[in-house]
């Protein structure tokens, strides 16, 4: 079981159940049983999926416009 949490930067991460703390790019060290879960999934290919997937919701993919938007 993988839990994805996020970071106070933003950032969206998962983390393999049992371990306590994850490390976020950004140099925090989260806790995470103190941060709320936001998913739970069964393996780290969905764990990784539903981080891009959140990444993409908090970012609004407003960096790839497309050509025939500009
Ligand atoms: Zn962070």
């Amino acid at each position: 079981m993988y839990f994805i949490i996020r970071c106070d930067c933003g950032r969206a991460l998962y983390a393999k159940e049992g371990v306590a703390t994850r490390k976020c790019v950004c140099g925090k060290t989260l806790k995470v049983k103190e941060r709320r879960v936001f998913q739970k999934v069964a393996t780290r290919e969905e764990a990784s999926l539903a981080v891009q997937e959140m990444q993409d919701k908090i970012y609004g993919n407003t960096d790839f416009k497309l050509a025939s938007d500009l």
